[in-house]
């Protein structure tokens, strides 16, 4: 059964998903080659559709963190107009 792994990009910090029997995976956000026996794996599933899960999940956290800071860096913006 092909496990599936959830990586991050050392450039991006994007999170993919990559079969476990790929050696490297081109980055969907920024293009860069991720080796997978060195990238930094969040986690593992055992079916595209469970990774899929995960991979929501954290994009969703991420999404949260980047929102908080956007609707900061947003106010500071408002309050000067
Ligand atoms: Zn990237």
């Amino acid at each position: 059964m092909t496990k599936y792994i959830i990586v991050t990009c050392d450039a991006c910090n994007g999170y993919s998903i990559a079969k476990s029997c790929q050696k490297t995976k081109t980055c969907p956000y920024c293009g860069s080659k991720i080796i997978l026996q060195n990238a930094r794996k969040v986690a593992s599933a055992d079916s595209a559709e469970k990774a899929t899960e995960i991979l929501k999940k954290l994009k969703e956290k991420a999404a949260t963190r980047d929102v908080k800071s956007t609707l900061k860096g947003y106010f500071k913006v408002s309050h000067k107009q």
